[in-house]
């Protein structure tokens, strides 16, 4: 367990906010969770527990302790005709994942290509894209719960999955930390999911047939060619989830806008484009100095340069502001607000 005192947290954040916290503890193996629990300085002082910092936005200095989560490792832990059980350490970068499962032929992820952030973030907000949920393949997860310091074993219809959360982000948020995940994976009869349109228009323009490889590919292709690189332009993809509502509410909003794209849910509900909202209010490539919505991704609020999380923060609260007063929607955060009580 290697310890930073006053630590720049720029490269560990993907909207690249510069901002210190008094000290970073990096955790390089799982067991340095105990002593990181133990330390007068670890978990007593903790202000966040960091994983890949892709959907994080940090408003202040942290005058308190970091941990960052490192542990890695994939090992098979069980078999059946049709599938394989795989236990995957929380550190695990979630696309490098995905590629090991992609060479070894094991079906399930691939519609999840390219996420940034690591795998034991993955089960937080039941990370989504391309009609996939992560809640779909995961089995089981170990659970290492600070007012007890002991590891649970927590199965999958524990963890209250839903659109973009679980009980980790409502009842039991910092309570604890995810060690490993146990993933579910087809060996054989993949099941493929080409219902978002794009994959099938990206499949046919590379000449491929659908396959759990030329899917992933695809996808790598499409999120390449329509969402900003952090690397380049800092953000955390979708600041804002896309709002679930009645049919009756929908119905009356279709009476003043006529196109309001929607997707009909299994509940009976309809999930509006977030994205859409932001754009109609007038937000979409618009900046206040160096925070802004993108220019193509009206979803994916971006920092220009040298924002600070407030900056970014303030340009979340106007976009909000904006979409309530044209639509009387209330946008929710998807992105975790850290340092703002
Ligand atoms: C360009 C871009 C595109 C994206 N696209 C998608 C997408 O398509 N679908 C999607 O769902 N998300 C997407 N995201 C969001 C993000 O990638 C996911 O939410 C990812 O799971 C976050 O992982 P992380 O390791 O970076 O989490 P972090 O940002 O490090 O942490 C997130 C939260 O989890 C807590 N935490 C971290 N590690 C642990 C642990 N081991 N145990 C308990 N708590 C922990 C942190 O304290 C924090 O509150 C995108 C982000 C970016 C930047």
């Amino acid at each position: 367990m290697l310890i930073l005192e006053n630590a720049n947290l720029q490269k560990f954040n993907t909207f690249g906010i510069d901002c210190y916290a008094n000290r970073l503890f990096h955790l390089e193996e799982e067991k340095d969770i105990v002593e990181y629990h133990r330390h007068p300085l670890g978990y007593r002082k903790q202000q966040l527990l960091l994983g890949g910092g892709s959907n994080i936005l940090l408003c202040s200095e942290l005058n308190g302790s970091v941990a960052r989560i490192e542990w890695k490792g994939i090992t098979i832990i069980d078999e059946t005709s049709n599938d394989l059980i795989v236990k995957v350490a929380a550190g695990e970068n979630w696309h490098e994942f995905v590629l090991w499962a992609l060479k070894n032929d094991l079906g399930g992820i691939e519609n999840l290509s390219l996420i940034p952030g690591q795998v034991g973030t993955s089960p937080i907000q039941n990370i989504g894209a391309y009609g996939v949920e992560i809640k779909d393949c995961i089995k089981s997860l170990r659970y290492y719960r600070w007012n007890t310091g002991k590891i649970e074993i927590i199965d999958n219809n524990i963890c209250d999955f839903g659109y973009r959360t679980s009980i980790f982000k409502t009842k039991w948020v910092n309570e604890g930390v995810i060690l490993s995940v146990n993933f579910r994976l087809t060996k054989k009869n993949h099941v493929l999911n080409t219902s978002y349109g794009p994959i099938t228009e990206e499949l046919s323009r590379m000449e491929k047939l659908p396959s759990i490889s030329s899917i992933s590919k695809a996808i790598v292709n499409i999120r390449i060619s329509k969402l900003p690189d952090p690397s380049k332009l800092g953000n955390s993809g979708s600041f804002f989830k896309n709002p679930i509502i009645k049919k009756s509410l929908l119905l009356k909003m279709q009476e003043k806008n006529p196109k309001i794209p929607f997707h009909d849910q299994k509940s009976g509900k309809v999930k509006l484009s977030a994205g859409w909202l932001i754009e109609m209010s007038g937000w979409k490539g618009k900046r206040n100095g160096d925070a802004g919505m993108h220019e193509n991704q009206a979803l994916v609020l971006v920092n220009y340069g040298k924002a600070s999380g407030k900056d970014l923060l303030e340009v979340a609260n106007l976009v909000k502001k904006d979409v309530l007063t044209c639509f009387d929607i209330k946008l929710e955060h998807e992105v975790n607000i850290i340092g703002i009580e």
